[in-house]
Formats: C-alpha cells, sequence, structure tokens
C-alpha cells in the first residue's frame, strides 16, 4: 500500500492558486458543492470544501452566479445517477448566464468511463470530471483550467492513501471519520468495489491523531466509516484490526460517542462484539446489513453469509449488550427473487425487530454480475412486495418506540425540533426524542424521559447536565 502526503504532492499547485485567483477573479471567488449518496461521499466533500477554502474560495450553498460547481456523485442505484443527470443538465443555463462558472463532477459516477463519455460529448459545458481515486489533485485541476487547459477528464484507478488533506467540517459536534476505503467483497449487485478500487486501510496513528483532533475540538458524535470496517487492518501489518482500533480510540480521554458504519456480517466477530460491550464511548448500536433472509438469494448476491449465520451475531450481540438498536440494509426484488424468498426477509424482520431499516428496490448496475441475471418479476410487483416490508416495519418500530415511554436516555441534542421552543437529540442507539429546548443546547449530552410517542419519541428533561 502506498501512502502519500497531499501537500508533498499538490504543493506546486497549491501555493500558486491564491495568484490564479486573484489574476482571474480580482476577488474570493465562491464555490458550491453538491452531495449526493452515503457518509463517504459526504467526508470526501468535506475535503473537497477543505482544499478549497484553502486555496482561497469561499463556500456557497447557491449554484446561481457560484464560479464554482461541483457534484460529488454516488452510483448505487440508477435514480441517484439520474438525478445527477437532471441538475447537471440545468446547470448549461446558469453557465449562460456566468460564463466564468467551473463545473466538475466526481465521486462514484463520474468513476465510470461511460459517464465520461458521457459527459464528453453531451455535455460541453462540464469542464472537470474526475474519479474517487485522484480527488486530492482538485488544486492541480483548477489550476490548469484556470490557466486555459482543455477540460479535464481523470478517472484513472490509483490504489493509495493520500492523507493530510485538510477538512472542512460540515457539523460543529458531529464527525465522519474514515478508516478505510474500497471494497473486496465484489457483492453480485454492487457497483462500489468497481468505482472505489480495492480495499486500503489508514494508519492506525492518522486514524487516531483525527479522532484527537475531533475530540479536542468539541466533538461528541464519531462516526467511523468504511464499506466493511470490520475487515480494517486485513493485509497490512498494523498489529490491529478494528476491535483493536475501537479500544483504542474509546481510551481517548473525553466525553464523546463512537458510531462506525458498515459492518458486513461475514467478517462480524464476537472479538468486535466483546469490544463494543467493553467500551462506554462506543454506541449501542450495530448496523449489520442482511440484504435478504433467504438463504437461495445470499448466494446469488455472493454475501457469503447464511441466514441462521446472521442470526446468531445478532444473538452474541444482544447476549452481550441486551439494549442494542440493530438496523439494516434489505434490496427486495434482486433478480430471480420469488414471492417465497422474499417472505423469508420478511420472517427475518420479524425475527430481528430492527431498530430501523435502509430499504432498496433493487437496480440494476452496469456490468455486475446481478444485471446479467434473469429478473422476471415486474418492478410494479417489487413495488407491492416492498410496501409490505415498509408496513412491517413501521409496526415493529411503534411497538420498540412505546417501549420507550417512561425510560430516560442521554441524548446529544443535535437538531431543532419540528415546533417552535423544542430541540432534539439522538440516544446513544438510534433513536432522536424531542424535548423542550433552546439553541444553546446543540452539541449538549441532556438526560431526557420519554413521555409520549407521536410522529416522534417526546420528552422532558430530567436534570441540567
Ligand atoms: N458496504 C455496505 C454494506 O455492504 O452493507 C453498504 C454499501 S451500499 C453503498 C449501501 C446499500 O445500498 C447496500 O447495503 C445495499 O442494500 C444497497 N445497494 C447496493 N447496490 C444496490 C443495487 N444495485 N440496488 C439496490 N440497492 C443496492
Ligand atoms: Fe457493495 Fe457488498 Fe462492498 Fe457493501 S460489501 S460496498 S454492498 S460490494
Amino acid at each position: 500500500m502506498e501512502f502519500k502526503d497531499y501537500k508533498q504532492e499538490q504543493e506546486g499547485y497549491i501555493s500558486r492558486m491564491p495568484e490564479v485567483l486573484a489574476r482571474v477573479y480580482g476577488r474570493k471567488p465562491t464555490a458550491c458543492i453538491f452531495t449526493y449518496g452515503c457518509q463517504q461521499n459526504v467526508s470526501d466533500s468535506e475535503r473537497i470544501k477543505g482544499m478549497l477554502t484553502e486555496m482561497g474560495y469561499a463556500l456557497t450553498d447557491s449554484a446561481e452566479g457560484a464560479d464554482f460547481v461541483l457534484y460529488n456523485t454516488c452510483a448505487v442505484r440508477g435514480h441517484a445517477e439520474d438525478r445527477v443527470y437532471g441538475n447537471i443538465g440545468a446547470m448549461k443555463h446558469y453557465k449562460k448566464r456566468h460564463p466564468g462558472m467551473i463545473i466538475a463532477i466526481c465521486g462514484c459516477m463520474a468513476q465510470q468511463e461511460k459517464v465520461a463519455q458521457r459527459m464528453k460529448k453531451s455535455y460541453p459545458y462540464v469542464d472537470l470530471v474526475f474519479g474517487t481515486h485522484v480527488q486530492y489533485r482538485l488544486p492541480e485541476f483548477l489550476y490548469k483550467r484556470l490557466n486555459g487547459s482543455s477540460r479535464i477528464f481523470e478517472i484513472p484507478q490509483e490504489e493509495k492513501i493520500v492523507e493530510g488533506i485538510p477538512v472542512h467540517r460540515d457539523g460543529d459536534f458531529k464527525g465522519w471519520l474514515p478508516i478505510m476505503y474500497g471494497c473486496n467483497n465484489f457483492c453480485s449487485y454492487c457497483i462500489v468495489p468497481y468505482v472505489r478500487g480495492r480495499e486500503r486501510s489508514r494508519k492506525p496513528e492518522d486514524i487516531l491523531n483525527e479522532a484527537r483532533e475531533l475530540v479536542a475540538k468539541g466533538y461528541k458524535d464519531i462516526t467511523l466509516l468504511g464499506q466493511n470496517v470490520n475487515s480494517y487492518g486485513a493485509g497490512c501489518d498494523f498489529g490491529l484490526n478494528f476491535a483493536g482500533l475501537l479500544r483504542k480510540i474509546n481510551e481517548i480521554e473525553g466525553d464523546f460517542r463512537i458510531r462506525f458504519m458498515t459492518s458486513h456480517p461475514k467478517d462480524c466477530t464476537t472479538e468486535l462484539l466483546d469490544a463494543m460491550r467493553d467500551c462506554e464511548k462506543v454506541s449501542c448500536h450495530l448496523h449489520l446489513p442482511f440484504q435478504s433472509g433467504s438463504d437461495r438469494i445470499l448466494a446469488l448476491m455472493n454475501r457469503k453469509y447464511t441466514r441462521e449465520k446472521y442470526l446468531s451475531l445478532i444473538k452474541a450481540a444482544r447476549e452481550r449488550i441486551p439494549d442494542i438498536s440493530i438496523t439494516s440494509d434489505i434490496i427486495v426484488g434482486f433478480p430471480g427473487e420469488t414471492y417465497e424468498d422474499f417472505k423469508e426477509t420478511l420472517s427475518l424482520v420479524k425475527e430481528v425487530r430492527f431498530s430501523s431499516l435502509f430499504t432498496f428496490i433493487y437496480s440494476p448496475r452496469d456490468n455486475t454480475p446481478a444485471a446479467q441475471m434473469d429478473d422476471p418479476v415486474s418492478r410494479e410487483e417489487k413495488g407491492k412486495w416492498f410496501d409490505e416490508l415498509l408496513r412491517t416495519q413501521e409496526i415493529i418500530s411503534r411497538e420498540i418506540n412505546a417501549d420507550t415511554v417512561g425510560k430516560t436516555y442521554k441524548v446529544l441534542c443535535d437538531d431543532f425540533g419540528r415546533k417552535e421552543g423544542k430541540m432534539a437529540g439522538h440516544t446513544n442507539g438510534t433513536a432522536v426524542i424531542e424535548f423542550d429546548g433552546t439553541e444553546e443546547d446543540l452539541g449538549k449530552f441532556i438526560n431526557v424521559k420519554v413521555d409520549a410517542i407521536s410522529n416522534v419519541l417526546e420528552g422532558t428533561r430530567i436534570k441540567e447536565n
């Protein structure tokens, strides 16, 4: 594995950008970033914003009149891609009104050759297309384009880790912390391994330094990110696996919570569950996608575990942490899935009783094995199964919520409530409780007793912290 330093790699461009921006704009230029997809993309965008602000851009939420507009895209489902094409189409008019605007597309969608070709041919006003492996080269791309280079298309596969990229975080108390990139699992429906490359783990000291920095800045909720965090460190000589990393981060002094996603059931071990039980800062939440309850479909998906193994993990997690919130991802309508298979998914949902679910209708992705499989069930039929799944989960969620009434939780106040005078906070698991409060409460841990359930949990603050 090759480790590189952003400043060393890009120094020649970073140092000359202020002069270029002053010459081209004669004022502080503005940049607008749109982010689609998962938390990894949100985290990547925070680094992109960090590079831009360091170069001298001011960030804005409005594309109208912005000097630089970037779409950080997702390719996991077709719908996400269609939205990006629609939105980039609309940019043509913005650019007509503001011809100096530089438009860029990056992220998982941009990493695909067919997308780069389509941008080249049909979207002549898009200036930069760059993939997931070279985001750290943004200063170079902007420098070259602002100095009159032709449009830039850069989508190489580079299996390395670049450290030292500045981060402009979106929040003041909840922080994303990537611990690894890429994926080796090749689930048959999934495009991620093709667009994010092979699994690469950051060095423990780089992760620990970033965690310490977050805690020192007052971050109270740190989410460790990776497509399969359970295989952190595999093939490296770190002498530390994911369970060990959790224990190390837990040793950092301070009042904060540690979350992580995503865990793959095939690599989820009792060693990890033990670490979750032992580490008081690790939240009571396990996001463990099972995708399907049918062993036949799991094999076709290349998930490498069975329903039985999944259920044994849930049992082991609950034995160690009885009040753990368990959440999951499910795909409905995988090619060849029958209603009988789907009923296996429903029965697993009823058996496990998840706190919440992320549910998706299967979306064929180019060049994945599943896209070549026969898919005889209509979209309409899949939609009916999907609705049945949602109804089933709704009942379970309601029952789980009802169980919270009368109990007291330590919440991290992280949002405004839906009504005037109300604030909202997350428990150590996944529940959100609203309570009387003010903006002052944001970023603080507060004890709240649940009184009632409407659309959300409603509670009363029981004591000032
Ligand atoms: N690495 C994580 C894992 O294995 O659980 C998740 C990564 S993926 C970005 C998030 C979720 O999207 C997956 O868990 C799966 O449920 C869903 N997904 C991925 N490919 C899909 C496809 N082709 N159609 C529908 N849903 C898909
Ligand atoms: Fe996609 Fe499977 Fe990798 Fe998750 S583990 S990113 S679903 S290939």
